[in-house]
């Protein structure tokens, strides 16, 4: 029988020094390792007196904030599944995230609560507050909670997770990540990017998907290291807090950003140790453009909420633009045939398929849907298309599943389009990603009408509002009497990208 909670005493193993910092805010707020032991232990307090018990569900739609962090840690140590939810999603897609999973708890900003009061009491959750400053009802349970907790008992195979992600039938999925799926993949990054107690990582991430949770918080406290601590993106604080840092994670748009700025110098740059890129792909012109300017090359990761990482570009050797490296110790990868599943020769393009400790353990309450990415072997399919060139790196050439990434954030078409063919004069719609400079892609819809109705693009935007996360409304909208298509009936995407591709241009 296992007798301790395996994550938390993972990535806290490190810790030798509790007065060292964990954490620190813009304002020069510290969290030392001691203070996060003591406040994820009230927070577990918390959770056990509001009834979550081991393996129940804690929904979690917070900004980002220490006091959401400590949540987390709280929600492990309480032997609960962490349940984070993306801050744009509006309460109707809240609604459907409860009502798939579950949750004991909801936790949401105190602005949130009249709007999602009904959606958790459909499945008998409970609702606690928490805003962007750590106050609210949950805060306040909190600070009346013990400082001690002795951990639930948690083995390696029990979950930790469940991250959602959109599916390309619209339908979203809940990735279910054990303690060991993300032990596992803290210990081999912590290791092959050389983090030690002496990093301070910039964090400007969100912290409810994989890249700013898991990636630079597991790796972080793995380390013994800290952290600053951004509510989000801000240029003028990373510039202003760049000097303090030794690493930063971030993705594709965070760097051409910095480039877009003349006060980001060489000099500024200069005793950084390591910028690490991913959840997007990151041009070869940003990366080369970075090289010129600081010196130094962006090191490119790939992964994804389902698997963690998979590869990564070598600490030392050379960080080649446009490829994302070696698979990690530990994970096999090989490219197949997306069809018949016959592994492809080196340099062929196919689907990128893994296994391997990190790799997560199905979608939740969707025993066929796993089944179907999974191969008879083990082997995930990622839904990547990609190739392993002569050195061995792995190139990403594109997605088998159309999916848009724009600003890091992903766009499932499917979902987009579904809610503009509601709306009224709509005979279809489709939705594709073109380049953009600043999000890396922006979401145009191509709409045509029904026959005799003229449609307004803006009449089509606007109803998106109430329904969809800003993030995966369209940008631009182009109206045509009808959509390109093959011989098989289907929406040739290609073409429509290759038509609107200079919208953003
Ligand atoms: P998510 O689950 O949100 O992390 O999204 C995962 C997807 O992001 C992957 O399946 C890839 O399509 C994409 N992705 C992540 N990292 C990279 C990268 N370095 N280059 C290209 N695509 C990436």
């Amino acid at each position: 029988m296992t007798q301790e909670n395996h994550l938390f005493s993972q990535i806290l193993s490190a810790v030798r020094d509790e007065a060292a910092p964990f954490l620190e805010t813009p304002a020069g707020e510290v969290t030392t390792y001691g203070g996060l032991i003591g406040r994820s232990a009230a927070f577990a307090n918390a959770l056990v007196a509001l009834g979550v018990a081991p393996g129940d569900r804690v929904a979690v739609q917070v900004e980002k904030s220490p006091e959401a962090l400590m949540l987390y840690l709280g929600t492990v140590r309480a032997g609960a599944i962490f349940l984070p939810l993306n801050t744009a999603y509006t309460p109707a897609e809240i609604d459907y995230f409860v009502g798939d999973a579950k949750p004991a708890l909801l936790v949401c900003d105190p602005a949130r609560m009249e709007a999602l009061k009904g959606v958790a009491e459909k499945v008998g959750a409970r609702v606690e507050t928490l805003d962007a400053e750590g106050r609210g009802s949950l805060r306040e349970r909190v600070d009346a909670c013990a400082t001690t907790f002795s951990d639930i008992a948690r083995g390696p195979d029990d979950l930790a997770a469940i991250l959602y992600t959109s599916g390309t039938t619209g339908r979203s999925k809940g990735a279910m990540l054990s303690h060991e799926n993300l032990a596992s993949n803290a210990r081999v990054l912590c290791d092959y990017w050389k983090f030690t107690d002496k990093d301070v990582l910039l964090h400007a991430l969100p912290i409810f998907h994989t890249h700013g949770l898991f990636v630079a918080t597991n790796v972080t406290l793995l380390a013994g290291g800290s952290m600053l601590f951004l509510p989000k993106f801000d240029l003028a604080d990373v510039l202003r807090l760049m000097p303090r840092a030794t690493t930063m994670m971030g993705v594709p748009t965070f760097y051409a950003r910095l480039l877009g700025t003349d006060d980001f110098t060489r000099e500024l740059a200069a005793h950084m140790r390591l910028f690490v890129s991913g959840s997007a792909p990151l041009s070869a012109e940003v990366h080369k453009a970075f090289s010129a300017r600081t010196g130094h090359a962006i090191l490119e990761r790939y992964g994804m909420t389902e698997t963690n990482m998979n590869t990564s570009n070598p600490y030392e050797g050379d960080r080649r633009p446009g490829t994302v490296g070696y698979p990690l110790p530990g994970v096999e990868l090989r490219i197949a045939d997306p069809d018949s599943g016959k592994v492809l020769a080196q340099g062929e393009v196919g689907v990128i398929e893994v296994r391997g400790a990190n790799v997560f353990k199905g979608y939740w309450q969707m025993p066929e849907k796993t089944a179907s990415e999974f191969r008879a072997d083990g082997f995930f399919i990622t839904g990547d298309m990609g190739l392993v060139d002569d050195r061995g790196y792995v190139a990403i050439v594109g997605r088998s599943k159309d999916l848009i990434i724009t600003g890091g954030f992903n766009v499932y078409p499917a979902e987009v389009e579904a809610v503009i063919d509601e709306i009224e004069g709509v005979a279809e719609s489709a939705v594709i990603g073109v380049p953009h400079a600043d999000f890396g892609e922006g979401v145009v819809a191509v709409v045509a009408p029904h026959k005799g109705v003229s449609l307004d693009p803006d009449a089509v935007i606007a109803p998106l509002a109430s329904k969809l996360a800003k993030f995966k409304q369209p940008k631009r909208v182009h109206v045509l009497p009808e959509l390109p298509r093959n011989t098989m009936g289907k929406i040739q995407k290609n073409v429509l990208r290759d038509m609107y591709k200079d919208t953003f241009g």
